[in-house]
């Protein structure tokens, strides 16, 4: 997914965690050196080896090292510990918590550790080791010394023979070294490693772009093109941001070919694209281009100005942040802007995907439930989170990526409709950029200035709007309103068009088919399918006397409300027959349609957002 994040909120509990490392904080360490093997490929198990040389006041004090519980960019709590085996040290090892190991250097100058890691995911949370390559996410694979999170690391990777190592901060090819200022950036550098994957650069203003694919299915003679689009496509947010502050970017893409893998995941100088298909096969160029205009739309959005709870970051609990849906849904919104500026999509196209999306939101019960900044403050749920535990979730949440991104097109149109064009959100973007990354004196050593708070946003867009944002946060990002759709699109001469489904009942179940055996996957809360007793799991067997296959909402909707429709479901070893009785439309589309009556004020205003055109 085109999915990243990360952040906390600095509580009093944080602070407690971290006093308790404060003294030996005071004392660096000598060095922190990092070895990375992988001998035996077809094992899945990277070797890590650390070397911890100790400071004199030191020696006699155990070190910690901690494997951390998640990742920043992906939410959820994954705990990586459970891939450790075979830690060994130096000296006395204590397991001290599920995530911490504990050496006791005895007196000893360097303490030594070295563990293995099981990793077989293609992801850009994840890692994986296997016959064709190694690919990491530092995360998922380095520990972290205990206080010293922010000390310089060197890293030295050790390939198999024929492997070559690639990632968004090579000095020179060949390269199996390097120095990093601290863990954080260290592990914000992902790693491909394999005897074959390609490389091509271009150049965008004096900075270099490589585009390293490793492709594991047929690339139909596709990737010199999609390496021109990704170019547009870096033209087009350059356009809007300014220069970026690296000299040098790196995609890092993969064609798993396997149906299964995808990914994407932001980093400082470089960006972590899995794509589930290969690049030959219809629709995988538009998916990968989708993630690359995300994706590299990161590089300013959360990547440098970035909520405050982004980094440093604690990796012993979870996230919290109000902000994802400014982080993720303003860069879902702008990714998708940018494919239209950058010319690859047409305006129509543009605007099918934002009326997809509202359809998407308003259709989902979580809306009304579940605001912008609840929605964020949930993302340990919901950013792609394994439940163990049956959950409510599809009924009570929304994901701040959708919902984000069409805060921030009605935001957009607002700002550019109430100003007549002089400003916009790329501009309140620009300034908060300006403010809060480039301005400002930097707030921890991770990475330069400082984070901000949902309500530095409110303060922005309505200073560079000249009209109050108060309300709007208010109302549509810290409660569940509607949007105000109609003022938005109405400053651009579009209008936003609800239509009744050609199929308009769906009796409130969701369906998902195996092997051809319809399944309900989730019913909504006071919907008919709950009314008749129906629950997640049942298989339906006959729905109005047949066999239902696909063809379920076609056969609800010979029926209106009011009607009475049997249905037969196997439920365990039981078999339940039970009645759906509908009630009012459930399903509805949405269309943006041009304004007949647009004036040409309307048409210049549209013009200016959809090309990016600076007031
Ligand atoms: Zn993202
Ligand atoms: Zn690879």
């Amino acid at each position: 997914m085109s999915a990243c994040p990360r952040k906390f909120i600095l509580t009093i509990a944080v602070i407690a965690i971290f006093s308790g490392v404060a003294r030996s904080q005071e004392t660096p360490l000598k060095s922190i050196s990092y070895r990375l093997a992988m001998s035996r490929p077809t094992s899945h198990l990277f070797e890590v080896s650390i070397a911890v040389e100790l400071s004199d006041q030191l020696k006699d004090k155990p070190l910690q090292l901690q494997m951390p519980k998640w990742s920043p960019g992906r939410y959820a709590v994954f705990d990586f510990a459970k891939n450790v085996q075979e830690l060994r040290a130096n000296g006395r090892v204590t397991r001290v918590d599920d995530q911490t190991w504990s050496v006791d250097p005895a007196g000893a100058n360097v303490v030594e550790v070295s563990y293995k890691v099981f990793a077989n995911d293609l992801s850009g949370t994840f890692s994986q080791l296997d016959e064709r390559h190694a690919n990491y996410n530092g995360a998922s694979i380095f520990m972290y010394v205990v206080g010293h999170k922010a000390d310089p690391v060197k890293l030295t990777i050790q390939p198999p023979q024929g492997w070559r190592i690639v990632n968004g901060r090579m000095d020179h090819p060949g390269q199996t070294a390097w120095a990093f200022p601290n863990w954080d950036v260290m592990v914000d550098t992902p790693t491909e490693i394999a005897p074959d994957w390609t490389q091509e650069t271009f150049e965008v203003d004096g900075k270099k772009y490589h585009v390293v694919v490793h492709s594991f299915g047929a690339e139909g003679g596709k990737r010199p093109a999609l390496v021109k689009d990704i170019e547009r496509v870096v033209r087009a947010e350059v356009a809007m941001w300014g220069p970026p502050e690296f000299s040098e970017y790196t995609f890092l893409i993969h064609y798993a070919a396997d149906d299964r893998s995808g990914d994407g995941m932001e980093h400082l100088t470089s960006t972590q694209i899995i794509e589930p298909g290969a690049l030959g096969e219809p629709g995988v160029y538009e998916g990968t281009l989708g993630t690359v205009s995300h994706e590299f739309f990161h590089v300013w959005n959360v990547k440098r100005l970035r909520p405050e709870e982004l980094g440093p970051w604690d990796f012993t609990r979870p996230l919290h942040t109000r902000g994802l849906w400014v982080a993720e849904g303003f860069t879902n919104y702008y990714g998708h802007l940018m494919l239209r500026r950058a010319g690859i999509w047409p305006d129509k196209k543009f605007l099918d995907t934002e009326a997809q999306t509202i359809s998407r939101i308003e259709g989902a019960p979580g809306s009304r439930l579940m605001s912008a900044e609840e929605s964020s403050m949930s993302a340990p749920f919901l950013d792609d989170a394994a439940h163990a535990q049956l959950t409510n979730l599809h009924n009570t949440a929304i994901s701040y990526y959708p919902k984000g991104e069409l805060i921030g097109m009605v935001m957009d149109l607002l700002v550019r409709g109430r100003t007549k064009g002089r400003a916009s959100l790329d501009e309140v973007m620009r300034r908060m950029y300006e403010d809060f990354y480039l301005k400002s004196s930097n707030s921890s050593y991770y990475l330069r200035g400082r984070g901000y708070q949902t309500e530095d946003l409110e303060r922005m867009v309505s200073q560079v709007s000249g009209t109050d944002f108060s309300d709007f946060f208010k109302r549509y990002v810290r409660n569940v309103e509607v949007l105000p759709y109609d003022e938005a699109f109405s400053y651009v001469g579009l209008r936003l068009v609800k239509t009744e489904a050609k199929e308009p009942y769906d009796a409130g179940l969701s369906i998902e088919f195996e092997d051809r055996v319809a399944v309900i996957e989730n019913v909504r809360n006071g919907s008919p399918a709950e009314e008749a007793g129906l629950q997640a799991g049942d298989e339906i067997v006959l729905l109005a006397g047949r066999e239902v296959a696909k063809a379920w909402l076609k056969t609800l909707a010979r029926y209106k409300s009011g009607d009475s429709i049997p249905i037969t479901v196997k439920r365990d070893r039981r078999t339940i027959k039970t009645n759906l009785v509908l009630k009012e439309p459930e399903r509805f589309e949405y269309r943006i349609e041009e304004d007949t009556r647009a004036t040409s004020e309307q048409k210049s205003l549209r013009n200016a957002w959809l090309k990016g055109t600076r007031s």
